[in-house]
Formats: C-alpha cells, sequence, structure tokens
C-alpha cells in the first residue's frame, strides 16, 4: 500500500513532513519550457525519458510542450504511464523473456509502442508475441555507439537485423537507438564533444549500408541531459531522449558547461526535505535521511545554499552532516533541503512527489501532490 503522502495541498512549507521527496515548481516548469524551445530551435523531436519521473503527469506536461511521447527503461514503467493517460512510448531497452513480451504485446494493443532490440533471436519472439496479441510493435535497432553496454557492433550488422524485422508483418522497422549513456557526465565539453563525434561516426557507419539496402531510418534516436546540444546539432540524431532536465541532481551540476554557449542553464529543481533528529555534537547534525530517502550512487546530496554543511555517511535511515568551522549549526528540528546525487534512482524510493509554488519564498506552499505512477516499476 503507498505510503500517505507527506504533506497536504495548500499547506505551507514548513508543514511538509520528512523525509520528503520536493518539487520547486517553478524551476521544473523553465526546466520545461527552457528544453522544448531548445528543441523547437533544434527542429527535431524530442521523446523525454520518463525513468527520471516515472510520472503520468509530468509525462503529460513535456507532451502538451511538444514531446513525441516518453521513453521508458521497463515494461511495468511503461504499463504504470499508460495506465496514467500516456499514449506513445518508446522502451529504449533489451526486453527478455516471454512474459514480458506478453505485456508489452498487450501494451501495443492499446497505444504506440516501440522496443530495442541488440539480439537477432528475439526479433522472431517479439513478432510472435505481437501477432498473437493481434498488435503492432516497431522495433529500433540499438547499437554500441561507445557505452559499451548493449547494442550490436555499429557497421553491417544492423541491416542484418532491419531485414529480419521487416519479414515479420507485426512487426515495423523504426531505426536505431544509438545512446551515448557514459558520455553524460564527463565533465568537460571537449571530452563530451569528443565521445559524441565518435558516437555520430558510428551512427553513420550504420547507416550508410542500410541505405545502401533499401531501409529507411524513421528515428535515430539517443541522448541525455549532458550531451544532447551535441547530437541535437548533429544532423544525425533526430528524436532525442534527455530525461535528468526536468529536475537534474548534484552530479549533474558538477558538469563544466559548454563555453561555446550551448550548454542550457537547466535549474535544481528537485530535492529531497530532511530534519535534523539529532544535533548533539558541535560538529555534525544527523538527518533523518540516509539511504532509503537517497540514491548516493553518483555521490552524496549536496546541502542547499547551506554553506560549510556537508552530508556524508549515510547509513539505512540517517545522514551525518558535518559543519564546517565558522559555518552555522542547524538546530535540533530544523529542516534541511538536499539536492540528490542522482535524481532517477532518488526519485524510485518515493510514493509521493510535493510540488511547492513560491519556493524558497516566505509564501512557499505545497501547491500539488503526484503520485510517483513507476516507483519500483522494475519488471
Ligand atoms: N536514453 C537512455 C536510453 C537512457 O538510458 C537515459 C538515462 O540513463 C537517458 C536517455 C536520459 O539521460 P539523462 O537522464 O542523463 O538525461
Ligand atoms: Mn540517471
Amino acid at each position: 500500500m503507498p505510503a500517505l503522502p507527506p504533506a497536504e495541498i495548500g499547506a505551507p512549507f514548513s508543514e511538509i513532513d520528512t523525509p520528503a521527496l520536493v518539487i520547486d515548481l517553478d524551476a521544473m516548469e523553465r526546466n520545461l519550457a527552457l528544453m522544448a524551445e531548445r528543441v523547437r530551435a533544434l527542429g527535431i523531436r524530442i521523446r523525454p525519458h520518463a525513468k527520471t519521473h516515472k510520472s503520468a503527469i509530468i509525462a503529460a506536461q513535456q507532451v502538451a510542450l511538444g514531446a513525441v511521447g516518453v521513453c521508458c527503461q521497463k515494461v511495468a514503467e511503461a504499463e504504470a504511464l499508460a495506465a496514467g493517460g500516456v499514449r506513445d512510448i518508446l522502451i529504449s531497452n533489451e526486453v527478455v523473456g516471454a512474459r514480458k513480451l506478453t505485456r508489452l504485446a498487450a501494451l501495443a494493443r492499446h497505444i504506440r509502442i516501440a522496443v530495442c532490440v541488440d539480439e537477432f533471436a528475439q526479433i522472431a519472439l517479439l513478432g510472435d508475441a505481437a501477432r498473437q496479441a493481434g498488435a503492432r510493435i516497431e522495433v529500433l535497432v540499438e547499437i554500441d555507439v561507445g557505452g559499451r553496454r548493449c547494442g550490436v557492433t555499429p557497421g553491417p550488422e544492423a541491416t542484418r537485423f532491419a531485414a529480419e524485422i521487416a519479414r515479420h508483418d507485426h512487426l515495423r522497422f523504426g531505426g536505431l537507438q544509438a545512446y551515448h549513456g557514459s558520455a553524460q557526465h564527463l565533465r568537460t565539453p571537449a571530452e563530451r564533444k569528443a565521445a559524441i563525434d565518435a558516437a555520430q561516426q558510428a551512427v553513420m557507419d550504420t547507416l550508410t549500408p542500410l541505405q545502401a539496402a533499401g531501409f529507411t531510418c524513421d528515428t535515430i534516436g539517443g541522448a541525455g541531459t549532458g550531451t544532447f546540444p551535441i547530437e541535437g546539432a548533429s544532423g544525425v540524431w533526430n528524436e532525442l531522449q534527455a530525461g535528468s532536465y526536468i529536475f537534474m541532481d548534484a552530479d549533474y551540476a558538477r558538469n563544466v558547461a559548454d563555453e561555446g554557449g550551448n550548454a542550457p542553464r537547466f535549474d535544481h529543481a528537485l530535492f529531497v526535505l530532511a530534519t535534523v533528529i539529532s544535533a548533539v555534537k558541535d560538529t555534525q547534525v544527523v538527518v533523518d535521511a540516509g539511504h532509503k530517502a537517497l540514491s548516493n550512487d553518483s555521490g552524496f546530496p549536496v546541502v542547499w545554499q547551506r554553506p560549510g554543511l556537508s552530508y556524508h555517511r549515510p547509513s539505512d535511515e540517517h545522514g551525518v552532516v558535518a559543519v564546517a568551522p565558522g559555518a552555522q549549526k542547524p538546530a535540533w528540528g530544523d529542516k534541511l533541503l538536499l539536492v540528490p546525487g542522482h535524481c532517477d534512482p532518488t526519485v524510485n524510493l518515493y510514493d509521493w512527489y510535493v510540488g511547492v509554488r513560491d519556493f524558497g519564498t516566505p509564501h512557499a506552499r505545497v501547491e500539488t501532490l503526484w503520485p510517483v505512477d513507476g516507483r519500483g516499476a522494475v519488471t
């Protein structure tokens, strides 16, 4: 059973219970608008990654601003968002196992579904599942453009896959999935540019034989928040998949912005609100947010606008906040805002978003309570 929300709509900020997952609604709306404007200027499509927010309500806002649909990473995530009204989903991932394929095909009877493959034998299994459901599934061939995760080797291999997909009545070859995950958090613009330039070459090496064999790619998909201006300007990718831009996180904040002026300035919009539950020692306090309230895989959270305070030593339910000499020590019972190290897995720890209007002002109040629809949707 989902937990009760930690606040009530209309309540002042001070009444939010902790730990809580809080959205600065004004910042999130600025991020949404900024991305929509960038994508319009680039003249290509965006299909934001919903693994970040896992929310049908937020997906609807992205679609209202021009997104063609969303990406999900899991069938269950797609089921949760489809139940909330999302009509067009790419599973930007490999889906393996008969039960999952049956669910995917069932979903494709109701909404537009696309999925990635990198294993030849999977195509027939997908084709059978779609036929049995009387559905049609679009299939992208994933190529490994440098992330060294999933994906076939760039070059002629993808053409063999496209031909096999085309043999199945209930499948449609949709193009290529060309996402470079490990490029997103390379710190300097030069490193990111070099990685995506190499990825672009890999896509072109794949496109040449595909085109020679008469295949067209409606979709060349990829890109995340760290690199999308590069893919977007390449003339090769035509569908961007950035996700984290909507919230940002402490790890993305460590990326050095593009000095060429192309880096959009997304704002921090997602916070974990925590309470100081112990203040016995002079040089530290303890908050009620540990591993069960924050994902620490990409570094610890940053304490928002409190110089000299640094979060460390998380345990299950506790986090220690060190107080540097000269910094103001929080009092017992105070609340602190933490910027998560990594937004996506942090969101997955909560049932509710608490959306705050006029965040950071004396008028800050709870405007929305949104469920994290895809929380725990890992199958
Ligand atoms: N596309 C794919 C396939 C991903 O796996 C991810 C994130 O891991 C993204 C896009 C979005 O990246 P980001 O959240 O860094 O914008
Ligand atoms: Mn992420």
